[in-house]
């Protein structure tokens, strides 16, 4: 993409409202803006980085066995009365009638619609397990929405929901989507401990916020530091096999959020071990039992013919809050520092003489030949002074930054930055396609 033809409005000033380093950078690097309380448009560059984070989500459901599918945002009231939440929800949920005065609301979750669906097409034991999932927008009034797309009132979550005949072939789902979730946040740089939650009035131990520590977060988390270093599974994971050992391993030492806190089991870990954070809440999984399939009657016949409720699940990851926490995880005082899989280009092209004949002819040629090898460039064609153009590029966090001007062309060599590293080298001009587009390869290669 040329920058002459993007859209970046990026801010010199930092916006006042902003308390926080992700919100100040996603206002400041052009990636969102605010449209109303708790309500954002995500600008061209704030998009591409959204659809990335979304499709490494999506690609880790799918290799856990979870079909994909789209319900509205929109939702009928009577579904929730099925279940008692209409009434039950309060004021977090956004009601509305439409010209027929019938009730609806903006949903800010989908167990309710999931189970409906459920039942009008499952019949039999012998069409579970299933784990189906979408990845929709979902409102919720919060009272204090804060942090730009950290605590939105309108924000993008992936929510998955499980199906099994009884509460031993639900583990292994909750398993499934536990192992997904490691990987998922592996793959987009972050750390994410799993921590043990409140399961509310059903009880039980099956469910676990996923935590990434950050002294911005929101919750008050307590673990052992030896989780915080333990190596997520990787290529190797068969989501047909047993999954019990990995989850059994990263449950093993204690984790909890504030509320799940236990203060003398936590006290038992060996002192040098404790760790005691802030953390951002970016995925939360939970099993239910039939929190739901009872009131609702979503029933499957058993072996012997007679209707038994299903066990359900639910699984949440919040797509769009996860920006945030890695803006939070990857940053310095000048701006951005992208991990490659989820930044919004990988390289970014400066052209520090724009209209120079051999200035442009070198470039041209570099962005052509990057981009015909899957590297995606945002290529600064742009006037303006170099300091400016410098400035941007850190801000925005692109994780090489290729610069070419006159002195370098006359040496035959381009400037190559490492945002992560801020680490500066010489490349020859027709080297640095083959090695860049090397690197972002390796960079990229996860799976
Ligand atoms: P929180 O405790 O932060 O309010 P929650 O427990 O209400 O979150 P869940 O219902 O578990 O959230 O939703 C699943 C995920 O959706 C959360 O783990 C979080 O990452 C994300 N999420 C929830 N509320 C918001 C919000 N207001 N803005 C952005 N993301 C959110
Ligand atoms: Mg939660």
């Amino acid at each position: 993409m040329r920058l002459s033809r993007y859209y970046l409005p990026v801010l010199k000033e930092t916006p006042s409202e902003a308390q926080i380093a992700s919100h100040r950078l996603m206002l400041r690097a052009g990636m969102i803006r605010q449209e109303g309380a708790g309500i954002y448009a995500w600008l061209p560059l704030g998009f591409r980085v959204l659809k990335k984070i979304e499709q490494i989500v999506r690609e880790e459901q799918d290799r856990a066995g979870a079909a994909e599918m789209l319900m509205p945002t929109i939702q009928q009231a009577d579904l929730w009365r099925e279940s008692g939440r209409y009434d039950a929800y309060g004021k977090e949920m956004l009601r509305i009638t439409d010209r027929a005065d019938r009730e609806m609301l903006f949903g800010p979750t989908n167990e309710e619609m999931i189970t409906e669906i459920f039942r009008a097409g499952v019949r039999s034991y012998k069409d579970l397990p299933k784990i189906l999932y979408h990845i929709q927008w979902k409102f919720r009034d919060e009272i204090r929405p804060r942090f730009g797309v950290m605590r939105g009132r309108e924000f993008l979550m992936k929510d998955s929901y499980s199906f099994d005949i009884d509460e031993e072939s639900a583990r292994k789902s909750y398993y499934k989507m536990f192992v997904a979730y490691l990987r998922t946040f592996a793959r987009l740089g972050v750390k994410a401990i799993p921590m043990r939650a409140d399961t509310g009035p059903i009880g039980g131990d099956l469910s676990h916020e996923f935590i990434v520590l950050a002294e911005t977060g929101e919750s008050a988390v307590f673990c052992d530091k030896r989780l915080v270093e333990m190596d997520t599974p990787k290529k190797d994971v068969d989501f047909d096999g047993d999954l019990k050992p990995i989850f059994d391993q990263f449950t093993s030492l204690y984790a909890a959020t504030d509320e799940m806190h236990d203060k003398s089991e936590f006290d038992s870990v060996d002192q040098k071990h404790q760790v005691s954070a802030r953390g951002i809440e970016v995925g939360h999984i939970f099993f239910f039992g039939e929190k739901y399939s009872k009131p609702m009657k979503a029933v499957v016949a058993g072996s012997d013919g007679s209707e038994i409720p299903v066990q359900m699940g639910s699984y949440g990851v919040g797509v769009s809050r996860l920006m945030g926490a890695i803006i939070e995880a990857y940053h310095d005082e000048n701006g951005c520092k992208w991990p490659m899989p989820v930044a919004p280009y990988h390289v970014g092209l400066v052209n520090l003489r724009s209209g120079d004949e051999d200035c442009d002819a070198a470039c041209d040629k570099i962005y052509k030949e990057l981009t015909s090898k899957g590297v995606e460039v945002l290529y600064d064609d742009t006037g303006g002074r170099p300091g400016e153009k410098f400035a941007r590029m850190d801000l925005i966090g692109l994780p090489y930054q290729l610069v070419i001007g006159p002195r370098g062309i006359k040496s035959g060599e381009a400037e190559v930055k490492n945002r992560t590293t801020d680490e500066r080298e010489t490349i020859a001009i027709d080297k640095v396609t083959e090695i860049i587009s090397g690197r972002v390869a390796d960079a990229l290669d996860y799976a």
